[in-house]
């Protein structure tokens, strides 16, 4: 393509081929890849402590002598590298655990060196530091060349730090300036933003940390506004294609011609025939947040282009009887209606419930699971092909594998969050015709996972729950206090209530969690509770097994139900009101919120215990705001906090939020920005058609090709 910023890097001042060759194991082959090769951090060099000041526990950069490299074997066949490093006022140690080339490295010279890491109290009373970055300082560094803020880049093994900051630093200077500007001016001047260019060089050589802040923040808002762009248009085209114009007013009856009359009155208010079939088939009283989100999907579904709607609410909200609105609706206009869930047990949940609910209406309800026996799901195959089956419930598996609808109107996708958007995609691609989608999503995640990972999506909150819940308590206890929690749940059992027990997370693979189940279920029920009947549910089992164990609880043929975290999801038994939770330091956040979620669903106070020896702050506070909150949301915000995107339940290795620069704990409120910002440029001009917006135009066509290619992968 040419260009200047296509400029290989052996052409960069202070570079030549040889070097190129090992900024290439970087992947670093442009002038532009250079250029956007950020810095991992920075150092403040104009201020390095001498080493009698440092203190364990805050991080430091320290500078010195190398005195002595010794590199010892240790337990296991392993490595440890100790290298002491001193100054006029004392001395700090180095340390590395198995990486023989940096003894090497180390080995080869004598001189002074520049080191960043957490300080703390080694061996006798000495100051370490584990694992530091590193660096020699070069005999031809300029005392003013070293004392300054300095970027620290991200490298692999054989790639010295100041070779990329050499290449860097020409790169910027040489061709930052030259970097085109996407950004309408409108919006720079709006946002108070500087430009890329200055961006750039001020990234990679910052006058100062606060012009440096300056420059990422530039950066960052870019980046957030790109992505918004990209999803804000995608939302728009799904608004723009043909789908199924549902005529619901028509059927609400009588009351739509005259309320129409009224300035805003909706035929969709309250009153029509089909909110009285609704209130008839429901066995509770709607709670106002439920109302007004089934008639934002009614309007949805009334319009003619396809719905791609999110529902948000909290465990035990009471998202399945908007579910039920919805697919009410589809069926009384003629259509058939999908609901995928993500495990069989829920699905089989769901499709006892939606029977209760729909059968007596004369409308049929047909369960396609995986492990049905060959004519049973021939049958019910039929009946989804013919259209007899007007509601069909699966997992997402099997609906994606191509059972095919006589008349598909609307799909409910009750997901997970570990269940994304290529499922979405591929329902969009293989149902027939455009059918509306409904997502709903099993736990509340942080309005800035929403905007990321759903943004293309129109939302609905259901922000209240149905009334005269009591508030579940939750204890945390240590394990030494195990036999006392026995005796407060045989106690609860006693009394006639039930027992759920979720085993240790041991790591995620099926088989590993099978054992720990029955590894607890054989505590429990030989030497705990022997007199109890207690059950046992794991994702190893058949899934006749799992039902029949499932039914036995909920008939109270069981006391006790232990379990892996497959009851995570649906699970609904009123009488159980204790929940269990071992080791629940190895579970996320989000995930025994979810679990904890399974009880207080009857009018029995309930309890949640979490049973954990918290050995770190981290653990400590997590504990804590389980104990003391049961907001979802509140809870979600935390998670995020403490474990930041990558690591929540569900959005882990997620492309959405592989960030070039941006943090979405750090920045939330640039995305709230740009994602305003890029709303108020879209209704001016929906397909960046301005010439001043083709710069854009070109980054949110490259930006949506790269997602594509993610998505096909
Ligand atoms: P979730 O949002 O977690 O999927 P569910 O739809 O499973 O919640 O509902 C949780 C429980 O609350 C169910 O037992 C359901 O029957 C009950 N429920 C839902 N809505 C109401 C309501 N408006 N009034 C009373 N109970 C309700
Ligand atoms: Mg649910």
């Amino acid at each position: 393509m040419g260009g200047p910023l296509e400029t290989e890097v052996q052409f960069l001042k202070g570079v030549g081929p040889k070097a190129a060759a090992i900024l290439h194991k970087l992947g670093l082959r442009t002038v532009s890849d250079v250029l956007w090769h950020l810095p991992r951090r920075y150092e403040d060099r104009r201020d390095t402590p001498q080493l009698m000041m440092l203190r364990p526990g805050q991080p430091a950069t320290v500078r010195g002598v190398l005195e002595s490299v010794e590199t010892r074997p240790i337990r296991g066949g392993r490595v440890m590298i100790r290298a002491t490093l001193g100054d006029d006022t004392g001395l700090v140690d180095l340390i590395w655990f198995n990486q023989a080339w940096i003894a090497r490295e180390l080995q080869k010279k004598k001189g002074e060196i520049v080191a960043y890491g957490m300080v703390r109290s080694g061996a006798k009373n000495k100051l370490e530091i584990s694992s530091p970055e590193w660096e020699w300082i070069d005999a031809d560094d300029e005392t003013e060349e070293f004392a300054k803020v300095v970027p620290v880049y991200g490298l692999s093994e054989g790639v010295s730090q100041a070779l990329v900051r050499r290449a860097a630093a020409s790169a910027a200077e040489f061709f930052a300036p030259q970097v085109p500007e996407s950004l309408p001016e409108s919006i720079l001047r709006s946002e108070r933003l500087k430009s890329v260019a200055w961006a750039l060089n001020q990234m990679h050589r910052p006058d100062s940390l606060e012009k440096q802040r300056e420059a990422r923040r530039r950066l960052v808002f870019e980046e957030f506004f790109l992505m918004q762009l990209v999803l804000q248009m995608k939302r728009n085209e799904v608004h723009q294609e043909t789908g199924i114009a549902f005529p619901i007013t028509q059927l609400s009856g009588q009351r739509a011609a005259s309320t129409s009359l009224f300035e805003g009155a909706s035929a969709l208010d309250e009153g029509g025939t089909l909110w009285d079939e609704l209130h008839a088939m429901l066995p509770f009283e709607l709670t106002g947040a439920q109302r007004r989100v089934t008639k934002e999907i009614w309007e949805d579904m009334e319009r003619p282009t396809p719905m791609n709607r999110l529902i948000q609410g909290d465990v035990g909200s009471g998202k399945t009887a908007v579910a039920a609105a919805a697919m009410l609706a589809a069926v009384r206009c003629g259509y058939q209606a999908a609901l995928m869930a993500p495990t069989e047990i829920l699905a089989e949940q769901h499709t006892m419930n939606l029977r209760r609910l729909f059968e007596p209406l004369g409308i049929a309800v047909v369960p396609l699971v995986g492990k049905q026996p060959a004519k049973v799901k021939r049958r019910y195959q039929q009946m989804a092909a013919t259209g007899l089956a007007q509601i069909c419930i699966g997992t997402h598996a099997i609906i994606q594998e191509g059972v095919e609808f006589q008349k598909l109107g609307l799909a409910v996708v009750d997901e997970q969050h570990r269940f994304g958007v290529r499922q979405r995609m591929a329902l969009r691609t293989k149902a027939i015709g455009n059918p509306d989608v409904l997502v709903m999503t099993a736990t509340p995640i942080p309005r800035t996972l929403t905007m990321t990972l759903y943004g293309d999506l129109d939302l609905s909150i259901i922000d209240e729950l149905p009334p005269g819940r009591k508030p579940i308590k939750t204890h945390w206890k240590p394990t030494s206090e195990r036999s006392f929690v026995y005796q407060a749940v045989e106690k609860l059992l006693e009394e006639g209530r039930q027992a759920y027990f979720v085993c240790p997370m041991i790591e995620d693979n099926e088989k590993v969690q099978a054992q720990a189940a029955e590894d607890l279920f054989y505590r429990l029920n030989e030497q705990v509770f022997p007199h109890r009947r207690v059950g046992l549910l794991h994702g190893q089992m058949k899934s006749t097994e799992k039902e029949a164990t499932m039914d036995l609880f909920r008939k109270h043929e069981l006391d006790i139900l232990v379990s892996t975290v497959v009851i995570e999801v649906g699970v609904d038994v009123p009488n159980a009101c204790v929940m269990v939770i071992e080791d629940a330091n190895r579970f996320g956040l989000a995930q025994l919120h979810q679990l904890r979620g399974r009880v207080g669903r009857g009018e029995f106070q309930s309890f949640c215990i979490l049973i954990a020896d918290a050995n770190s702050d981290e653990s400590r506070s997590r504990m804590e705001i389980l104990v003391q909150t049961t907001d979802g949301f509140k809870i979600a915000e935390e998670d995020l906090r403490l474990r930041g995107p990558g690591d929540m339940a569900g959005v882990k290795q997620h492309g959405a939020l592989d960030f070039r620069i941006a943090d979405l704990v750090q920045d939330s409120d640039l995305l709230e920005k740009a994602r305003a910002a890029a709303l108020e440029l879209l209704s001016d001009d929906p397909l960046l058609a301005a010439p001043e917006h083709a710069g854009l135009r070109k980054r949110v066509k490259e930006r949506r090709s790269e997602s594509a290619l993610v998505t096909v992968s």
